[in-house]
């Protein structure tokens, strides 16, 4: 009997975890191909989360851990501290809220169990059900990525993933602070079989990505591939001076042999304001990344837990 480590990030999930056990009860529980064992993560959670959690351990069906987090890490940090503790031969990442169901993750491992070569099984949504900007916005972000970054994104890739021990463990691999999963899973390479998918609407709640937590997520996600940006400061400086140059020759000519004269105030006010925008530009992306260094030199742990509990004693 193989087992599968199922790792669900929980943050405000309290009218779902239980939906969410429920259907895994009713998926696997007379399953006799596979064993389950299930790693809840609450992630500093606000409302009842917890607590709710804290009954689903009551039932001994699954081996059943709750790990809670001493404040809101953020779910890059609930997908490396899930895989600390995932102990099965499959470990499949999903999410509380109904939206992936926990039915798929049977075909997911059927096919890593056929399909030696592919380490990990991934589903997209080939169509998307959130509101048109937001999904323009991603399709965007897919296409300045691919084409900026060391890594290759498939467009609608979800982390909705199961994968061998040896994915696992590149993952974990790379402790880096700041994490950005979907291009992590790229980096490490590896073999995915990727399957369409029409991911469920949320069972209850909202979302936790605002438009700007997704700019930010989309900014951090480009500067951990790639170091484009930087290039770009190098590219438009270059050009900027090129130009001037060439303008500075016109003007010269044009004084010296046709004797006009340059309206002064606004061109040279023109210029400035061009030239400290674009500086700023460019200190700016600098400053990401040296922030982004600072981050990572401090060495802080990726995420604190405050409490962990399971139904099975020794596995604490
Ligand atoms: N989540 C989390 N920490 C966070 C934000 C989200 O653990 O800071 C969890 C959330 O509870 C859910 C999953 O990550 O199980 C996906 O979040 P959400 O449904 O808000 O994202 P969406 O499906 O809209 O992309
Ligand atoms: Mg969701």
């Amino acid at each position: 009997m193989k087992k599968i480590s199922m790792i669900v990030p929980c943050y405000n999930e309290e009218e779902n975890v239980k939906l969410f056990f429920k259907d895994v009860l009713k998926t696997y529980k007379d399953n006799k191909k596979y064993n389950i064992e299930l790693i809840f993560i609450d992630d500093g959670s606000k409302d009842n989360t917890l607590k709710m959690l804290k009954e689903i351990t009551k039932d001994k069906t699954f081996k059943t851990k709750v790990i809670s987090f001493s404040r809101n890490f953020g779910k890059e940090a609930v997908i490396y501290a899930g895989l600390k503790e995932s102990s099965g031969d499959y470990t499949v990442l999903i999410d509380a809220d109904m939206q992936q169901p926990p039915s798929l993750t049977i075909k997911m491992a059927e096919i890593l169990d056929k399909d030696l070569d592919c380490d990990c099984v991934c589903y997209y949504q080939n169509s998307r059900i959130e509101g048109k900007s937001i999904s323009k916005i991603k399709s965007l972000f897919y296409k300045v990525m691919n084409k900026f970054s060391e890594v290759e994104l498939k467009q609608g890739a979800s982390d909705f993933r199961m994968f061998r021990n040896n994915v696992k463990e590149a993952i974990l691999s790379l402790d880096e602070y700041c994490r950005f999963t979907k291009g992590i899973f790229s980096w490490v390479g590896f073999n995915t079989c990727y399957l369409p998918y029409v991911p469920n609407e949320r069972a209850n709640g909202t979302t936790k990505w605002s438009p700007l937590k997704l700019f930010k997520y989309g900014i951090g996600g480009v500067m951990s591939f790639s170091t484009t940006p930087l290039r770009l400061a190098t590219i438009i400086g270059f050009g900027l001076s090129f130009f001037s140059l060439f303008y500075l020759i016109i003007i010269i000519i044009q004084k010296l042999f046709f004797g006009i004269d340059l309206p002064g105030y606004p061109t040279i006010i023109t210029c400035v304001l061009l030239i400290g925008g674009i500086q700023l530009f460019c200190l700016g992306i600098i400053g990401e990344y040296i922030g982004k260094m600072y981050l990572e030199a401090k060495n802080r742990p990726i995420y604190i837990v405050k409490e962990k509990i399971s139904n099975d004693k020794k596995s604490i």
